[in-house]
């Protein structure tokens, strides 16, 4: 006997959720508002950019490795 299976996934091939990928970024208040900083990935996700929606205030951080 031969099951023929036919399971067809509507999945438009990968695609990459930048909502997921700053979920995994921790949060960081700003230095002198004490609120939480917009944040986004930048440098093909290598630095994390987080900036202050009040004060303008920026700041970059490395995103550390999870391997190493
Ligand atoms: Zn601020």
């Amino acid at each position: 006997m031969t099951a023929m299976t036919t399971h067809s996934s509507p999945r438009p091939g990968q695609v990459t959720a930048p909502d997921a990928a700053l979920a995994a970024i921790p949060d960081r208040n700003c230095t002198w508002c004490k609120v939480p900083m917009a944040k986004r990935l930048v440098g093909g996700g290598a630095y994390i950019h987080y900036t202050c929606p009040k004060c303008i205030f920026q700041h970059t951080s490395k995103r550390e490795k999870k391997s190493g």
